[in-house]
């Protein structure tokens, strides 16, 4: 082609229209819908105006150049509003708007001129009349001549734009990025050179046919090209931010799911919890309402796991609930409930009989299940349960009420010591509230003075000489009155009070037999009794060497005594326990003996030195064959390990009679003395000394 620059024009065409056509494609993603539209209708706008300088430069006469020239013009005249509109779409303010509108009417006019004009609003004459010759030797119809004022009132509108278009680039690179790209800058300088070069041709000076709407071509590609990349990114983000939604809702999903299962099930044990028990438990209560049958609620408390937490660690006290878990799973039908309510307290729920032996039936095979010796971490430890029992329909009319009726005879159990079951009775309540009131008074007790010590004697059987004195904890309370240990010390273990309470009784104990001492009784001791908690405090070691340092005595001084079933609990660890005591020198003696289901193999192991006979034993020694056989064997098996055996409870001569014949050595009971107040004892320390001095006198004599 000869005409290379009209080709050129006709290839911009194109290249804009595809311009005007990404535009429009891109208002649909972009967030500038009304810019991207107006950039298209612009861009199309060039593309016509191009087209009709193509026509115009190919022209074959001046009256062929002069009708194309118009369009050249009219296209141009569009091309001003729509620049101030573009502007001001994106830059969004009501003003500039307002000004794009008038600048359209002053453009309307303008074209009005244009068709009228005898050679188009720019040239009142023209200087022109045949193709010209460009720098690069090319010919193409470029017109020239004296331009008309119409023609300035354009320019200054299309200066305007420029300005604005300018002022907003640099506001707005502040804040967009995408107009601070350097290609959109080189465009803007390019489109103002090519727009400023305009006049130069209109008067002849240059032979240059308009070249903006290459300047504009430069800046629609670069644009378009930093738009879409743009948009790409967004897209991308948007593919990836989905795409972890995704996963966010899927782990959301399971994570909700597990909470679920986590709110109404105990991790430990996998059975559900307090929330899922309450719920099995109402279905099972509507399922024995309608079908008019009993159901039965079981509470059970593992007795002593802080012992087994304490001494044996946390993972064993699990495993132990583990395995509890499992056999009462294993005995419960599928339809029956099993859960955990609490750290060591478990519910077992049996519906469906119409009788009460057939639920009795049942709870009982429950706690045979419970019964055996459990081995954790190959230790064998013989645990206790205590439990509640409750009924429905006979103790409750809900779900809620059963589990709180089973709850308060377990309470009632508790009190009567480890490894008790009660069944629900309306007078529990009041019995409970009592319980409430004592827990709260024993609170003070200690810091009120309200304790005091009685001692009773252990009086050698083969002479009844007074060896031993056992302290026994009083409590004085001044409205409830004297209150006995066996109804505290529970209280106390269970509250925790038990430490400072024992702290005190092995410090009272040691003060009033340094007082005995200093009145010259120079051959007794002093026995204090220790609970299932204290045994397990780590500090029950220096607390004892303390009180024993302050009342200046020796270990031999102190008899400490451990009742068998909480030394059976965890043997191993009783019997590193009950060495590191006899390390201090103390005696050590294990109290209720007969009581524990101690087996030989363990008692020779424990670093004793008394066993206290069971009083139970002792009561009926003389009536039961069966008792004075035990008496006699747990006596054997004392001579044997080469242990003193003391019997509790003697009442009468006739029982003091019978355990000396099979040789305890050490008696205990009513039948010499009461436990007595302080002063009593020392009165009956005296009366002892005064004793001997009577038969050693006698003797002599
Ligand atoms: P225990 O150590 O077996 O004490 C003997 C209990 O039997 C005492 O009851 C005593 O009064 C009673 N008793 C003594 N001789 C006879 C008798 O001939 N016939 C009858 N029926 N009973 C007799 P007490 O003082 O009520 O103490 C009960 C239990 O409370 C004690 O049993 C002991 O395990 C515990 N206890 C007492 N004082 C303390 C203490 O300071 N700390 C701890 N942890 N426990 C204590
Ligand atoms: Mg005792
Ligand atoms: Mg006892």
């Amino acid at each position: 082609m000869d005409t290379p620059v009209a080709a050129l024009y006709l290839i911009s065409v194109g290249a804009l229209a595809m311009c005007a056509f990404q535009a429009a494609l891109l208002a649909r993603s972009s967030s500038y819908t009304r810019a991207c539209w107006t950039f298209a209708v612009i861009c199309m706008t060039f593309a016509l105006f191009q087209f009709a300088n193509a026509r115009q430069q190919l022209a074959p006469d001046l009256v062929a150049a002069i009708s194309a020239h118009k369009w050249v013009n009219f296209f141009s005249l569009m091309l001003v509003p729509q620049i101030w509109y573009l502007i001001a779409s994106l830059d969004g303010r009501a003003m500039p708007f307002r000004v794009t509108y008038g600048v359209a009417a002053v453009s309307a006019w303008l074209v009005a001129e244009n068709f009228g004009a005898p050679f188009g609003y720019r040239f009142a004459q023209l200087a022109v009349d045949a193709p010209s010759e460009l720098p690069w030797g090319e010919r193409a119809f470029v017109l020239a001549g004296e331009t008309t004022r119409a023609y300035t009132v354009n320019r200054l509108l299309s200066f305007g734009a420029v300005l604005y278009a300018a002022i907003f680039c640099v506001r707005a690179r502040r804040q967009r990025a995408r107009f601070s790209n350097g290609l959109v800058w080189l465009s803007v300088v390019l489109i103002v050179v090519t727009t400023s070069l305009a006049p130069y041709s209109d008067e002849g000076t240059l032979k240059l046919p308009y070249l903006s709407g290459f300047g504009f071509l430069f800046l629609a590609a670069s644009y378009l090209l930093l738009v879409r990349r743009e948009a790409t990114q967004r897209m991308t983000e948007k593919i990836r931010i989905s795409a972890a939604l995704e996963r966010e809702v899927a782990s959301h999903k399971l994570a909700s799911l597990r909470f679920e299962y986590a709110l109404s099930n105990d991790a430990l044990t996998g059975l559900p919890n307090r929330a899922g028990a309450l719920d099995k438990l109402r279905a099972m209560f509507l399922a024995s309402e309608s079908s008019l049958t009993r159901m039965a609620v079981l509470l059970l408390d593992l007795d002593r796991l802080a012992i087994i937490n304490g001494t044996r660690g946390y993972e064993a006290g699990n495993q132990l609930l583990v395995e509890v878990a499992h056999r009462l799973r294993s005995t419960s039908g599928v339809s029956g409930l099993v859960a955990r309510l609490g750290s060591a307290r478990f519910v077992v729920g049996i519906a469906g009989h119409k009788t009460w032996a057939a639920l009795e039936r049942e709870v009982e095979a429950v706690l045979a299940a419970v019964k055996p010796p459990f081995t954790v971490s190959g230790t064998v430890l013989n645990m206790t349960f205590s439990a509640g029992v409750a009924i429905y329909p006979d103790h409750a009319s809900s779900a809620e009420d059963l589990l709180a009726s089973a709850a308060l005879a377990l309470h009632q159990a508790r009190d009567a010591g480890p490894g008790n079951l009660r069944v629900f009775h309306p007078s529990l309540q009041q019995s409970l509230s009592e319980r409430i009131g004592l827990e709260n008074a024993l609170k003070e007790a200690l810091e009120q003075g309200q304790f005091y010590l009685h001692y009773q004697p252990q009086v050698r059987a083969s002479d009844e000489r007074v060896v031993c004195m056992e302290a026994l904890i009083r409590w004085q309370h001044p409205t409830l009155g004297l209150v006995m240990p066996d109804k505290f010390i529970p209280l106390a273990e269970a509250t925790g009070a038990i430490a400072a309470i024992g702290s005190w009784v092995i410090d009272a104990a040691c003060q009033q037999l340094a007082n005995w001492r200093e009145i010259g009784f120079t051959d007794v001791r002093v026995a204090v009794n220790l609970s299932a908690q204290q045994l397990l405090l780590s500090d029950l070691g220096d607390t004892v060497q303390l009180a024993l340092q302050r009342a200046g005595l020796s270990g031999e001084d102190l008899e400490l005594e451990i009742t068998e079933s909480v030394l059976m609990q965890d043997p191993q660890r009783s019997i590193e326990r009950l060495n590191a005591l006899r390390g201090l020198g103390v005696r050590l003696s294990i109290d209720d003996f007969g009581t524990g289901y101690s087996s030989l193999g363990y008692l020779k192991l424990l670093p004793v030195h008394a066993f206290k006979l069971d009083r139970s034993f002792v009561r009926d020694i003389g009536k039961s064959e069966k008792d004075l056989e035990i008496c006699a064997t747990a006596v054997g098996l004392a001579r044997t390990l080469g242990l003193e055996i003391v019997a509790e409870g003697v009442e009468d001569a006739v029982q003091a009679a019978q355990l000396r014949k099979l040789g305890c050595h050490l008696l205990q009971g009513y039948y010499f003395a009461r436990p007595l107040a302080a002063h009593a004892a020392t009165a009956l320390l005296m009366e002892d000394r005064e004793s001997l001095r009577y038969s050693s006198t006698r003797e002599s004599g």
